[in-house]
């Protein structure tokens, strides 16, 4: 245990006040947090989907511009967008890390806190985890197990030419925020109007939205061929698509979802807003390829706002990813993708 002035029975048990199930959804739980290994019970008809996350301080995340509750609220979110990329809804989490001596017991409260909150929204719950010491810095590692019925599983490998990519949400505005955050905010702040737009930049950066009702929505009207969350930016995670499903594709980057708060931010920055939805990275948003057969469904759903998705090309049979740009021109799309690191690894030695 960390040298802090904690015992580990100690944070146990206060976790365990923290993340106690709620009696009403703990029928699939014959034992949870305190012994050797928790028992489940899976729904009949429904497959696990498991999926798990490291998260080490200084490479993914920066405590100088982040929270210990808004760490652990994305350390859980970005794992229930894997799930929901599946088609699945999160059920269970297990949650570990390393405490340095710079974690209080209040740090680590909060940290759950904010892991307890993503939690709530979705309907998961905490059944364990372990605890341990580190020397220098703080790891977090949460894994989450998530249900699907067989029938409604997601793949990134289904998509066939012809069908439609879809993209939920808009693109860029997580990578703006992580922009905002390094550089500090008082040096594009310029009256309210713009402060409430950084605002949420930086928010869509520190507290992704996983798009579990979207995906719950797809995977029950069986209408997408292939789905993938975009935690790489656009360009590599259609990539994988593509890859995995053995086709190309053409987007139209004019058709790309941008927010307002993006547009504004881009053009004060004298940058194309395309500059940070292409590469983009951890919009968690969801990519996904819809049959021609099942299109004017689907555009049906986005009319009565059941899925807030924007059409932005075409599957194709050819093995390489085009974009149409605001010229109106085809060409290759440069996949450039988004590292999911604050420093590069030469910058740290
Ligand atoms: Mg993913």
């Amino acid at each position: 245990m960390p040298g802090n002035g904690f015992g580990e029975f100690d944070l146990i048990r206060r976790l365990e006040r923290l993340t106690a199930a709620p009696f009403a959804s703990s029928r699939h739980i014959l034992l949870g947090i305190g012994d050797d290994a928790a028992v489940l019970k899976q729904t009949r008809g429904h497959l696990w989907l498991a999926t798990t996350d490291l998260l080490a301080e200084h490479i993914h995340f920066d405590l100088t511009y982040t929270s210990y509750d808004k760490l652990g609220y994305k350390a859980a979110a970005v794992n229930f967008s894997d799930i929901a990329a599946m088609g699945g809804m999160p059920r269970f989490i297990l949650v570990a890390m390393a405490l340095s001596r710079h974690q209080t017991p209040r740090d680590v409260e909060n940290l759950y806190r904010g892991i307890q909150s993503a939690c709530q929204d979705v309907g998961a719950i905490v059944v364990g985890g372990d605890t341990s010491a580190s020397k220098k810095d703080l790891f977090l590692a949460v894994t989450v197990l998530g249900e699907a019925p067989s029938r409604n599983i997601l793949r990134r490998s289904g998509a066939r030419p012809g069908d439609h990519v879809y993209v939920t949400g808009s693109l860029g505005d997580a990578r703006a925020g992580l922009e905002i955050l390094r550089e500090g905010p008082k040096r594009f702040d310029e009256g309210n109007r713009s402060a409430k737009g950084l605002s949420y930049l930086t928010r869509r950066h520190l507290s992704p939205h996983p798009r579990l009702k979207e995906a719950q929505c797809l995977a029950q009207n069986r209408i997408a061929s292939a789905a993938i969350d975009l935690s790489d930016g656009l360009a590599g995670d259609l990539r994988h698509i593509c890859e995995e499903s053995g086709v190309g594709a053409l987007i139209d980057t004019r058709r790309i979802p941008i927010s307002s708060a993006l547009a504004r931010y881009a053009e004060q920055r004298r940058r194309n807003a395309l500059e940070y939805a292409l590469p983009g990275g951890e919009d968690y948003e969801l990519l996904f390829t819809v049959p021609v057969s099942k299109v004017t469904r689907m555009e049906a759903l986005i009319r009565g706002q059941r899925v807030q998705a924007t059409n932005i090309g075409i599957i194709t049979k050819a093995n390489r990813l085009m974009a149409i740009g605001r010229d109106g021109v085809s060409r290759p799309l440069r996949v450039k993708s988004y590292e999911h690191r604050l420093y590069s690894p030469a910058r740290l030695t």
